[in-house]
């Protein structure tokens, strides 16, 4: 170890959709070892019922920037996990960290993997994901509007499944109907739609409907909720969704 090497250590840990079963043993081995844990108040809320002598820093929502700075200042000299909700990777603070990080001399940092939004909503619908699918996020807070449409556009066109991220937010509650609709060009009224609020937490709701009803439960969609569009041979089961992955296609069963 060079003695310019930094003694500390960054964990960028991923702590799951809400429930604390959903929480991976690594990622609770890593906060149970950590000096600090830095996150928005509403994550650490998530994970304060298995932290023990950890210093803890609340950040209220927004604010990722000077959360990643400190958190990189402070893994200088000690164990600190910044922490995301879901996966880090995925609208995560994996890549601001990085970011910042990169521009400091020898930062040692070590990215956590956790259960995402979709993986947990998936599995609550049944099978709706399976093949190929596209993740889209609707805000646009730091993509511009036109960007997510293009790409909104040619997921439907590809015929992904698509996952929408952050469908509403406070301020932000039209862009999900003009993304419906652009969703509407490519794909019928009956193709299934998953809408799940709070997936493995408090208050989890779990819709299987269609695209041509969608915006009946446009009220059940909020920031707590990920929306999940079928490809064209996705299909209602009961109350779940499958999209077949194509053994149907070799084999009788
Ligand atoms: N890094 C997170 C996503 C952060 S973006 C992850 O990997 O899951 C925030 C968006 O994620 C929310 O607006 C919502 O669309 C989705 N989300 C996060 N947790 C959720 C949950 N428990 N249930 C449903 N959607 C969730």
């Amino acid at each position: 170890m060079s003695p310019s090497r930094s003694q500390g250590k960054l964990y960028v840990v991923g702590i799951g959709p809400g429930g604390v079963d959903y929480l991976t043993k690594k990622a609770e081995k890593v906060l149970l070892g950590s000096e600090y844990v830095i996150g928005n108040g509403a994550y650490i809320d998530q994970i304060s019922g298995i932290l023990k002598n950890t210093k803890i820093i609340r950040s209220g929502m927004g604010g990722e920037v000077e959360r990643a700075k400190k958190a990189v200042e402070l893994s200088k000299e000690h164990i600190v996990s910044i922490i995301s909700g879901g996966d880090a990777n995925i609208y995560g603070m994996a890549g601001i960290v990085l970011e910042v990080a990169e521009k400091e001399e020898d930062i040692d940092i070590e990215v956590i993997s956790g259960v995402t939004a979709i993986s947990a909503a998936a599995s609550l619908l049944g099978a709706p994901l399976v093949n190929d699918f596209a993740v889209v996020s609707l805000s646009d807070l730091l993509t511009p509007i036109a960007i997510i449409e293009r790409r909104l556009n040619c997921a439907a066109e590809g015929d992904f499944v698509i996952a929408i991220y952050n469908p509403k937010s406070k301020n932000r509650k039209k862009n999900f109907g003009k993304s419906i609709e652009i969703l509407r060009k490519y794909r019928s009224a009956e193709t299934p739609v998953g809408i799940v609020r709070n997936a493995t937490r408090k208050g989890e709701t779990v819709i299987a409907t269609t695209l041509g009803k969608i915006m009946d439960h446009n009220e059940d969609i909020n920031m707590s909720t990920v929306v999940l569009i079928g490809n064209s041979e996705s299909r209602l089961w009961k109350s779940r969704i499958i999209t077949p992955r194509g053994y149907q296609k070799k084999y009788d069963y």
